[in-house]
């Protein structure tokens, strides 16, 4: 097996990737955030934990998720496309890869009590799904707008036995749930431990995210390697919210600069709509909710809502790691408007009997926009399935 060094890409002993990243927060989480920092790498290297997840991964998550011929959407583009089926993990998303991985880590910290943060729900239901596995008691904060917009979510989190807690300040969204937990964390610096949910947050937590995903670039190269005799495709595409399940799909090709890594955001209405999440495109260098990266804001440095008719790119920020990847040019980004990403999914069922999360479809809608050679290898991360998204579905549905 090809070795590859992550020099350039990884993140460098100060938490930095290049110039972002890094751990921007209060004199009074520092205690907490140091605790994780210098036990993280040990406890994740441990033997019995790396069983534990293994186990947990393969006979709970129900991994190795499958890489899918897709044989008519590859004759529609004239290209080799194989899809990355992270919707056919427990919960139905990649997210449950991280909550494992950090269900495990609190314990080895002795923790008795998990925090998490959510917008579309789809974090916390992924965070009250291993609480409950542990007998762990969890509390998620969430915005009084995103309870009423995500309903069913708010269900599976309290049928899970986690406590929802309403957050009533600011837009009364992800941002301010975000801050709600951070509170509770400062004040519960002993028995608490904090999910954070996507490659985002002060240093150690996009790394630790970004190796806790890194199983489905890790399960890629396994895979092609059997069907197509290598173990890198040409092309690899995933959407981008936070960033943890590009960051999972491109980990293990960062240092091999034959794979073209392309990442989409939510373009929502239109760049230049002001309705959007396009965060690399439209962002700027700025502090957010830990670290230093590229952000949506105002001439104020005020954050602009973002918006994207996928609840889970609907995010201001993105992981320090994207904005490097962007700035260094390693990656490509791209963007897919609303439109574009229903289009795609609509196309995905009626081809391949596949309805993928609204999310992933942003991936999808990239096979328009980019060069496909004949030749090519591409796989597109299928971060979700699309059960979720039924009701935007049947309103935007095109049956004929
Ligand atoms: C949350 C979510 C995303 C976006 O989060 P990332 O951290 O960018 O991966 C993408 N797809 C699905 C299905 C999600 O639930």
């Amino acid at each position: 097996m090809k070795k590859y060094k992550h020099m350039h890409y990884q993140i460098n002993d100060k938490g930095y990737y290049g110039e972002f990243g890094g751990a921007y927060i209060p004199e009074m989480l520092h205690a907490n955030i140091e605790e994780l920092r210098t036990r993280y790498l040990s406890i994740i290297a441990q033997e019995d934990f790396q069983e534990e997840y293994k186990d947990l991964l393969s006979n709970y998550v129900g991994r190795p998720t499958p890489l899918s011929y897709a044989r008519r959407l590859s004759a529609k583009y004239k290209s080799k496309i194989y899809l990355k089926r992270e919707d056919l993990t427990h919960t139905g998303a990649h997210k449950i890869n991280n909550t494992v991985g950090q269900i495990l880590i609190a314990k080895r910290m002795g923790k008795t009590r998990i925090i998490a943060e959510t917008g579309a729900g789809q974090h916390g239901v992924a965070a009250a799904t291993v609480c409950a596995l542990m007998g762990m008691k969890c509390i998620v904060y969430m915005g009084e707008v995103d309870i009423k917009r995500q309903s069913p979510n708010v269900t599976r989190m309290k049928m899970l036995g986690a406590e929802v807690r309403v957050v009533k300040s600011g837009s009364r969204t992800l941002k301010d749930a975000t801050n709600e937990a951070i509170r509770d964390w400062i004040n519960h610096p002993v028995d608490t431990y904090y999910i954070i949910g996507s490659v985002v947050g002060p240093h150690p937590y996009p790394d630790m995210v970004a190796r806790f995903q890194s199983v489905i670039s890790d399960e890629i190269q396994k895979q092609l390697k059997k069907t197509e005799g290598r173990e890198f495709p040409d092309k690899i595409i995933a959407c981008v919210g936070g960033g943890s399940n590009a960051a999972g799909a491109f980990y293990h090709f960062l240092d091999n600069k034959e794979v073209e890594l392309i990442a989409v955001e939510g373009e929502g209405l239109g760049i230049s709509s002001g309705k959007t999440a396009a965060t690399i495109r439209t962002g700027e260098e700025g502090v957010f909710q830990g670290s230093k990266t590229l952000l949506m804001q105002d001439q104020d440095g005020q954050i602009v809502e973002p918006y994207s008719i996928s609840a889970g790119l609907d995010y201001p920020g993105v992981g320090p790691f994207h904005a490097h990847l962007f700035k260094s040019g390693r990656g490509t980004y791209l963007v897919a408007t609303d439109k574009e990403a229903l289009a795609a999914a609509f196309e995905l069922t009626k081809l391949e009997g596949i309805i993928p999360a609204l999310e992933s479809a942003h991936a999808l809608a990239a096979l328009k926009k980019i060069v496909l050679l004949p030749d090519d290898i591409v796989v597109v991360n299928l971060s979700g399935r699309g059960d979720k998204d039924l009701e935007i579905y049947s309103k935007n549905g095109n049956y004929e």
